[in-house]
């Protein structure tokens, strides 16, 4: 395994690092209490290339490798985790699917835009009554002549009133994971709405929706991929997408690592620093020791991915790890900051917020469990 960096993936870190400690990180608390980013950073993004990281240069994008997006998704999620998701599902989850299943004129319609971020894009596949248990999904697709017209409800849908276009995943067929099928759908499409959902723990800068579509039609030329191929699709997006959000998630425990050396060492109690104490130099070890252990799981996948090799249960485990040591290490960073760290005027109780919801998006931590269970048993929980 061969997990060190060429001398272009870490110049991308450095100048990337560099444009978000002065567009992001500078701004992220504000953000965070107005509950919304400054839309304005998301073209700010584009320019800098986020949104196009491993789109081919054909079709608009930088045409970089996945240990690159990793890296990018490591760095915003150091930066802020709500500027991370914008990206990684507009890009990551969206853009992604479109480049492995949609025709040629699909990939010519949405990927340039979206390369750019000029066209932001959400993935719905979560329902208010089917979440782990997404196969059973409800939301229906009806085919009319060369239309198909879609009745259904999205639940908390990351860019969902934001977004230009929705992934929708809606049902064709019969019952259970083989009757699903995925449909590009513009959002200024007639009778499909979004409403955003206030007052969320973490990820505030972000836009999480509930979607509600109403007999909205879409041409029949808007399907991605056949009927019936929609869960697949859904489920190989996902599993990509765990691998960024581990690498997001590495991003958030290299935040609290580096904000809590900068504390321990300046912050005195009893005549002497913080970081002088060996009970929290322990803590700032569990820190240090957990970052290496997610990243060294995040660029195994992230490499079976460039290599084309199978990269699910591998995504899974980086997933679940780097997502339940984040929130211990921004949990230490916080005992570590005292009184301070329970406050906005530092980050660490962000990182603990922002956190604590990635063991619950893109598969639990119960789910990832489930599916390395499968792998290591060879018996299924899932019915
Ligand atoms: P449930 O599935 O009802 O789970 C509840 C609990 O039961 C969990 O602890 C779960 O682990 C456990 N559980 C469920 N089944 C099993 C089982 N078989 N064995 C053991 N335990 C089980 N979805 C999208 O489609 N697109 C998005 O962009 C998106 N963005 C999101 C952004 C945010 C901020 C949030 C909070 C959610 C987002 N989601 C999105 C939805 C997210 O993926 C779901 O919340 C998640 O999959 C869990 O589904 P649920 O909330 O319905 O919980």
């Amino acid at each position: 395994m061969d997990l060190s960096f060429t001398d272009e993936q870490q110049r991308f870190r450095e100048y990337t690092r560099e444009f978000l400690d002065n567009e992001v990180v500078a701004h992220r608390a504000e953000w965070d209490r107005a509950e919304s980013v400054d839309t304005a950073v998301i073209p700010k993004l584009g320019e800098m290339g986020f949104f196009g990281l491993t789109i081919p240069e054909e079709y608009g994008g930088l045409g970089g490798d996945y240990i690159t997006y990793c890296i990018g998704m490591e760095e915003l999620g150091r930066a802020d985790s709500a500027v991370r998701g914008i990206v990684s599902v507009s890009m990551g989850l969206v853009g992604k699917v479109i480049l492995s299943h949609g025709t040629e004129e699909q990939k010519q319609q949405w990927l340039p835009r979206i390369a750019t971020g000029e066209v932001l894009a959400c993935f719905g596949l979560t329902e208010p009554d089917t979440g782990s248990d997404a196969g059973n999904l409800r939301t229906r697709a009806v085919r009319e002549g060369n239309e198909y017209v879609l009745n259904g409800q999205k639940m908390f849908i990351t860019n969902a009133t934001w977004a230009d276009l929705c992934l929708v995943f809606a049902r064709t067929g019969g019952p259970g994971p083989k009757g699903v099928s995925a449909f590009l759908v513009p959002t200024s499409s007639s009778g499909f709405q979004a409403r955003e959902i206030k007052g969320k723990l973490g990820l505030r800068g972000q836009a999480t929706g509930e979607i509600s579509l109403t007999d909205v039609r879409v041409p029949a030329s808007a399907r991605l991929g056949e009927e019936g191929q929609g869960f697949t699709i859904a489920m190989q997006s996902l599993d990509k997408g765990r691998v960024s959000v581990g690498a997001g998630c590495a991003g958030i425990i290299l935040g609290c690592l580096e904000t809590v050396v900068e504390y321990a060492t300046q912050r005195h109690q009893f005549g002497r620093p913080l970081a002088s104490f060996q009970l929290i130099q322990d803590m700032i070890a569990d820190i240090s020791v957990e970052l290496d252990a997610a990243r060294l799981l995040v660029y195994r996948a992230a490499g079976l991915i460039e290599r084309g090799e199978p990269f699910g249960v591998a995504a899974s485990k980086a997933k679940y790890f780097a997502s339940e040591a984040a929130v211990r290490a921004a949990n230490s960073a916080i005992q570590i900051f005292g009184g301070y760290g329970y406050i906005d005027e530092y980050p660490v109780q962000k990182y603990l917020r922002d956190a604590r919801v990635m063991t619950l998006y893109e598969g639990t931590s119960q789910i990832q469990k489930l599916l390395i269970g499968r792998a290591e048993t060879g018996v299924s929980a899932f019915l």
